[in-house]
């Protein structure tokens, strides 16, 4: 049996990332960006005012004090007309065009209204320099140059500057479309009462959800029965995606059909069951395309914690492989303090469910293995926010010492 570092890498070689193609910036959080961005203004366009205040020329504060005449207010959006002049002033809101002539703002807070007719300005600052509280045009960007790289993953900031710029499209590693295929006659979707010996099927929505929180498109093929003709046509489907993950029908059970069904359609296998505890019957497969790219296929083991855990450790950095973000290391994996004592017993690496304690105080977090009734007990399971990875071997644990951890948020 392989182990899964060997799995990972298997897993890896074969997702190569996708083919760029124009993504709309609305949809593009997450993506890579397959251009560079090159900025069509100046920002800001105008030398700008940073503060509400007056507009005024330096030169005539005397020691920091004048009383200035009124000859415009400028509010965000218009344009002065009328260039300050000696002894003027103008009224002026944060991020307005600074008229002609002035060459600094004084705040609002510094001045007063002086005169019957309120159009008489009193300032009284301690100190102005030149170019106070004004950002000069381009200082930010100037038209023409690269604000963006190719590589560069967008964020929520990144999007801001490409509307900065007025690119409401790129060019971008489009996000992979991910097929979830539940299968087993014993499930029944999550509206439905199970009778018999019935239980609802709650790999799908799991699975369907960890694929868009790693930036995937869900396509939900809801549950197909352990019956050919039904297999057959949902996983035809899914082969279209990406990706496709199945849920159940990968062990060594007489409906187990699904590794046979992959076959059968055209699916290589590349491995068949990994060292590790949960998900040992994981399966992994990929179909070429005409294209040169090919659809990977994740046969995920049936038990709710095995499926999460096997999505999370192989399936997500292959999303991120395909999504064009190699990056070193495709499982965070960090040391903790193990926070209470733990006996490991098995032959396979444990990824065991735990919570993090982390304290702001402490050089290193700290990690609690929670009680745990196997890869079944999904509700044991969502205490958890981390793995920790026990390596196989029987082995009593102390409190303190440092073990392997993955976290599992975000
Ligand atoms: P299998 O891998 O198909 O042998 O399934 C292993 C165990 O996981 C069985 O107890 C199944 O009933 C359960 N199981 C399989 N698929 C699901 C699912 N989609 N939701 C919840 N439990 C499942
Ligand atoms: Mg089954």
């Amino acid at each position: 049996m392989i182990t899964v570092d060997e799995a990972l890498g298997l897993v890896l070689r074969h997702a190569k990332p996708l083919s760029a193609r124009p993504v709309a910036a609305a949809e593009a959080l997450g993506h890579v960006l397959a251009e560079d961005i090159v900025s069509d203004v100046d920002s800001p366009p105008y030398d700008k005012s940073m503060v509400d205040g007056y507009a005024v020329r330096s030169a005539d504060l005397v020691g920091g004090r004048a009383e200035l005449r009124l000859i415009e207010e400028i509010v965000a959006g218009s344009i002065p007309s009328r260039a300050v002049t000696a002894g003027g002033c103008t009224r002026i809101m944060t991020g307005a065009p600074v008229p002609d002539g002035a060459d600094a703002v004084v705040m609002v807070e510094r001045s007063g209204v002086a005169g019957p007719a309120n159009d008489l300005i009193r300032i009284d600052v301690e100190r102005l320099r030149a170019k106070q509280n004004i950002l000069p045009r381009a200082t930010s960007l100037r038209r023409g140059d690269v604000v963006l790289k190719i590589g560069r993953t967008l964020r929520p900031v990144e999007l801001g500057l490409l509307a900065e710029v007025g690119r409401t499209t790129i060019r971008a590693i489009p996000a992979p479309r991910v097929a979830v295929l539940s299968t087993g006659n014993e499930l029944v979707p999550a509206e439905r009462a199970p009778v018999g010996s019935q239980i609802r099927n709650s790999n799908g929505p799991m699975l369907a959800a960890a694929v868009r929180r790693a930036g995937g498109i869900a396509v939900e093929l809801g549950v197909a029965r352990d019956e050919a003709g039904e297999l057959r046509a949902k996983l035809a489907a899914g082969l279209e995606c990406d990706v496709l993950v199945i849920s159940g029908g990968v062990s060594a059970g007489v409906l187990d059909l699904v590794p046979g069904m992959l076959r059968e359609l055209g699916v290589e296998e590349v491995f068949h069951k990994v060292r590790i505890k949960p998900g040992k019957p994981l399966w992994f497969g990929k179909r070429d395309r005409a294209d040169g790219s090919a659809t990977l296929v994740f046969g995920l083991p049936g038990n709710p914690v095995s499926s999460l855990v096997c999505f999370e450790l192989f399936a997500r950095p292959a999303m991120r492989h395909l999504s064009g973000k190699p990056g070193n290391s495709p499982v965070p994996t960090f040391m903790a303090t193990l926070a209470s004592d733990f006996t490991h017993r098995g032959d396979r690496p444990t990824y065991h469910p735990a919570q993090l304690e982390l304290d702001g105080g402490q050089r290193q977090a700290t990690v609690r293995p929670l009680e745990w009734a196997g890869s079944a007990d999904l509700r044991g399971f969502a205490r958890a926010d981390a793995l920790i990875v026990f390596p196989a071997g029987d082995r009593h644990y102390t409190a303190g010492e440092t073990v392997s951890t993955i976290s599992l948020d975000g």
